[in-house]
């Protein structure tokens, strides 16, 4: 090789491994395209060797058609395992997905042997999240778990336990605090553009189908928990403490189930609840699961209103706001299915760093505390009960 091709070559290697360590050579090389945002460019991917592995745990209907396609646009992360009761599928999406590791509920334990993987996302029904989540901690992995954390707060205590027992991180999938549209609510909402909030209202709920299996075990109450206010009330509930940067401090609501509907014999149907939060803001909110459709909150504030409706959808979140004497305004944001590989990513720094994730197990236990509380509220018909 001659000396201009080698002095090349090296060249060319060095500004590759510089290019690793400094984000403005990392924008150099980013793909230039003008008149379109370029959400997530500053930040060079990952080599598909050097990525945080992961497993999925229950291939149900959300892990199938979101979380595993929104690996496709992970820069720090990868699927590497299946875990599955159903062979067949976990080999159909192995295949589909090049992922040659699977595993079913029995042999589940074995991951301990797998050094490809080194997260965990356990995408099951609520009532296994505890046991599946602490089985993977006590294989050393690190584990992000879907919401609601788990079926009750001791639970939740457990899991967090066993994170810290094994020195891992433990995360709850609330993906909102990575979504666009959410995160600049937040932001506004702190820089004060409609002034100070003193109300905030969010309502979250669908109507459950009894006939459609990831609907039937959400209203057991061993496999779901609780009711709407478990499933998608909790949407509303973690989204006004994240808005607003703060904490409930007490509690009241009443249970809206309609009588004698055969779907709510084990789990609530509907709650309407108020939570008095550490700022001074009061916010009230529904679940239910016997109206159609809706994620949405709004928030009143001394010059203006801030709105989010769909606020926690998949794609497509909108934010409005109107300040006092001018017509509502929409804000855009970026796209909103950024948020699952947005979550991802997170995730497997927080693992690779061993650092808390933005969305810690504590978040997940505190949820689980206050709707617990507001249970314990609407069995006493709506009394005022404090949060600690
Ligand atoms: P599904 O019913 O569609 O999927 C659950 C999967 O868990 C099943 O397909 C099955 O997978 C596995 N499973 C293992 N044991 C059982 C059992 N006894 N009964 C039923 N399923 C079992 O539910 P979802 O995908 O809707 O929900 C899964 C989790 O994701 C829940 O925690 C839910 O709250 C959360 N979720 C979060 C969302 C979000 O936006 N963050 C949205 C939707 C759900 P397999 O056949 O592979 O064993």
């Amino acid at each position: 090789m001659s000396d201009s091709r080698i002095q090349r070559r090296e060249l060319l290697f060095g500004m590759g491994a510089a290019s690793l360590a400094s984000t403005s050579f990392s924008g150099a090389l980013a793909q230039k395209a003008e008149g379109q945002p370029m959400p997530g460019n500053a930040v060079l991917p990952e080599s598909p060797a050097a990525k945080t592995g992961w497993a999925i745990v229950g291939l149900g209907s959300f892990a199938i058609g979101q979380i595993i396609p929104g690996f496709a646009d992970a820069r720090r992360s990868k699927i590497t395992a299946f875990v599955s009761g159903s062979p067949q599928k976990a080999a159909q999406l192995g295949e589909r997905y090049a992922v040659r590791h699977l595993y079913d509920y029995a042999n589940f334990d074995r991951i301990i042997d797998n050094q490809e993987i080194e997260c965990v996302y356990i995408v099951l029904p609520v009532g296994l999240h505890a046991e599946y989540t602490i089985r993977a901690l006590k294989a050393g992995k690190h584990v992000l778990c879907e919401k609601p954390m788990a079926s009750t707060s001791q639970e939740c205590a457990a899991m967090i336990a066993a994170a810290n027992a094994a020195n891992r991180q433990l995360g709850v999938a609330y993906r909102v605090h990575f979504e666009p549209a959410n995160i600049e609510a937040r932001q506004r909402l702190a820089k004060g553009e409609i002034g100070d909030v003193r109300y905030g209202s969010a309502d979250a709920g669908f109507n459950a189908n009894p006939d459609y299996p990831p609907h039937q075990w959400r209203l057991t109450k061993e496999l779901g928990g609780g009711g709407s206010m478990y499933d998608i009330g909790i949407y509303g509930l973690n989204g006004a403490l994240f808005h607003l940067d703060s904490e409930v401090i007490e509690v009241s609501a009443i249970y809206t189930s309609p009588a004698n509907d055969p779907r709510f014999r084990e789990v609530e149907g509907g709650l309407s609840w108020r939570a008095k939060l550490a700022n001074g803001c009061v916010v009230q909110g529904s679940s239910s699961y016997c109206y159609s459709y809706v994620t949405r909150h709004h928030y009143q504030g001394s010059s203006g209103a801030l709105s989010m409706e769909p606020a926690s959808t998949y794609y497509d979140n909108d934010l409005f706001i109107a300040r006092s004497g001018q017509p509502k305004a929409l804000i855009n944001t970026a796209n909103a299915g950024t948020q699952f590989a947005a979550q991802l990513d997170a995730f497997s720094e927080a693992a690779r760093t061993n650092t808390k994730h933005r969305t810690p197990g504590e978040m997940g236990l505190r949820d689980i505390r206050i709707i617990e509380a507001m249970y314990r509220s609407a069995d006493s018909n709506g009394a005022a009960i404090k949060v600690e």
